[in-house]
Formats: C-alpha cells, structure tokens, sequence
C-alpha cells in the first residue's frame, strides 16, 4: 500500500508529496517546491529513490536542487521542458521577482514521456502526458492515487496562459486521458486539497466530461 504524505511548500502554497511503499526508509518525493525546510526534516535517515516533476514551474522545482545534492538522487521530467531547471525564464522564476529568486539546477537525469511505467518503492507509476498548462506536464498514476500537478485540481484546473500553455491541450488532457479513469480514482493535486476523478468529471466548472 502506498503511503503518502503531503507539504505545502512555498509562497504560491505548492503540495509536494512524500511516498513510501513497504519499507519506511525508502521513498520518492513529487515536486518538491521552494522553501522545502519541512520536507528535507522528515527524509532525513531516509533514501529517496528519485524527485519525479509533475511539470518544471519553479514552485514545483525549487526545492529539487537542495534534495538531490542532500540524497544523490535522480530528477524525472518529460523531454518537453528539459531545457527548464537550467533556465529562471523558462521555469517562470524570472517572471516573478517579487515571488521567487532566479531559480536553477542542473538538467533532470531522465526524462518521462506517455505511457511510460516506472517502477519504484515498490510500486508501478504510470505516466500520462497531460499538457495544456505547460508542454511537458505529466500525471503519475499508482494504483487508484493520481498525482495531476497543475492539470486538475478541486473544481479547477491549471491556468493556460502561461509560456507553452494552451486550453485546447488542457481540454484534452482532461477529457482523453484522467476523465477516462476509474471515477473512484483519488486526485492529489499540486495546489489544493484533494478530490476523486468522478467528484470532476461532473462537477469541474471548467471542463466536465
Ligand atoms: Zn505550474
Ligand atoms: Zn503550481
């Protein structure tokens, strides 16, 4: 069974999620965010088999250098934004100085793309490439736990207005891909509280099924 723990990391409020399977002492962290002083407390003594990004935004990406340098562990992002963690314009961070420093860290170790499974603590993630509110913006699914980033959220979904963004993409995303799962699917968002695919495809007042 998955375990999974949830941070509200930085000033735009960014979940970054801490998963455990069976052993305790291993995990894997979804977009650790800036300001990660909580998260980085609560690895310690652990092993954390890999930083999986949802998308490189720097409220997802900004703690990413300071876990991987601390754990030695490798970054996964999709092949769209791989130019992303090495430059402040591209992740937004220089779009919004009174918000962020420039943030930077070396590129990902690998990349995602649809379709891809990975196996990790144990459990089998599915990747869904789900762009719309950035090109590379991925999902990962665990048994009946979605991790939808910036793409869904509790009777929302991502702004579409940024660099790469685009409605039609989002629609998309939404309605080929995370509607079709099981409606008792849980979604564990990257702002938010959490909410179930089937809550969404009915009552999401911007894109329903
Ligand atoms: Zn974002
Ligand atoms: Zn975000």
């Amino acid at each position: 069974m998955l375990n999974i723990r949830s941070f509200n990391l930085g000033p735009l409020q960014t979940n970054a999620y801490l998963l455990t399977g069976a052993d305790p002492a291993k995990g894997i962290i979804i977009d650790p965010g800036m300001n990660p002083a909580a998260l980085v407390r609560s690895i310690e003594g652990m092993e954390i088999e890999a930083i999986l990004l949802t998308h490189a935004h720097f409220d997802h990406m900004g703690g990413v250098d300071e876990i991987r340098k601390l754990k030695k562990c490798p970054v996964y992002l999709h092949a769209l934004e791989s130019e992303w963690l090495t430059s402040a314009k591209l992740n937004g961070s220089l779009l919004w100085p009174d918000v962020a420093p420039p943030l930077t860290t070396d590129p990902a170790e690998y990349d995602l793309a649809e379709g891809q499974v990975l196996k990790l603590i144990g459990h089998t993630f599915r990747v869904f490439h789900t762009p719309g509110h950035s090109p590379g913006s991925v999902s990962f699914l665990c048994g009946d736990d979605l991790f939808s980033g910036d793409v869904l959220f509790k009777l929302g979904v991502g702004r579409t207005d940024l660099p790469g963004g685009r409605e039609r993409d989002l629609f998309d995303s939404l309605r080929g891909k995370l509607y079709k799962l099981d409606e008792g699917v849980k979604v564990y968002p990257g702002h938010g509280s959490r909410t179930t695919i089937g809550f969404e495809r009915v009552r999401n007042p911007y894109v329903t099924m």
